[in-house]
């Protein structure tokens, strides 16, 4: 396994990543940059390194719902580009961060040169779609406090202990009413598990938030892990 602050570039075989890296570049994007918008062809492959990218369905009554995050452990952009179809979400830095990007045409041509590298970028579009489907189960059936919990195990994941985050999109996350994040949120800090004020959250108690949560976060875990059963060893050789 490679170093590199990307999960699946440092997944990449050294020969596939040599052939890409001369087509990457490191960007700072910043909290709401637009990376692709729903119905558009995809011109970019990003692969984060902190950050976190949010997928956004937008409904024609003017609301909007999120599907899925993307951030350190993924990419977005390769599934799309490997079959030459647009994107199916509004998709938005929700945290700012640090990416590699690529034109996806770099990224498609190193894909169909080196079937492993494009078999990994694939397996993130699997994972892509079981969170899309864990989403879709988990806003229907458990409860506003335990998605809450769950959203915070995942962000924490991507994106430490620590951010800042509008009510407006937690409201899109959780597929609820703003009143209802307020709610949520004031009684996870009554709690002690969190702090959330003026726009920023920092978890206090991850092993609590992680009792309160509905299982879907341990879940769709278990489906990267499936996915992708070499994303934990160690970290070898240089990039
Ligand atoms: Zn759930």
């Amino acid at each position: 396994m490679l170093h590199h602050p990307n999960k699946i570039l440092s997944l990449a075989d050294r020969s596939a990543f040599e052939q890409l890296a001369p087509h990457l570049a490191e960007s700072s994007l910043p909290r709401g940059e637009v990376l692709a918008e729903t119905e558009r062809h995809i011109a970019k492959v990003y692969f984060p390194h902190s950050g976190v990218i949010s997928c956004v369905v937008e409904l024609a009554a003017g609301g909007a719902i999120e599907t899925g995050m993307i951030g350190k452990d993924g990419q977005f952009g390769a599934g799309h580009a490997l079959n030459g179809q647009v994107s199916s979400a509004h998709v938005v830095m929700q945290i700012a961060g640090d990416v590699s990007v690529a034109p996806a045409n770099h990224v498609v041509d190193v894909a169909q040169r080196n079937p492993e590298f494009r078999k990994l970028l694939l397996g993130y579009e699997q994972f892509a779609l079981a969170q899309a489907q864990q989403t879709a189960g988990c806003n229907a059936v458990h409860r506003v406090t335990q998605r809450m919990a769950k959203w915070l195990l995942r962000m924490h994941h991507l994106a430490g202990d620590e951010f800042s985050m509008t009510q407006e999109f937690m409201a899109q996350m959780l597929g609820v009413r703003r009143t209802s994040v307020t709610d949520t949120a004031t009684e996870l800090q009554r709690l002690g598990l969190i702090t959330y004020t003026r726009g920023n959250m920092k978890i206090h108690n991850l092993k609590q938030i992680h009792d309160f949560a509905c299982e879907c976060d341990d879940d769709l875990m278990e489906h990267y892990r499936i996915i992708f059963p070499n994303a934990f060893e160690s970290p070898s050789g240089q990039t």
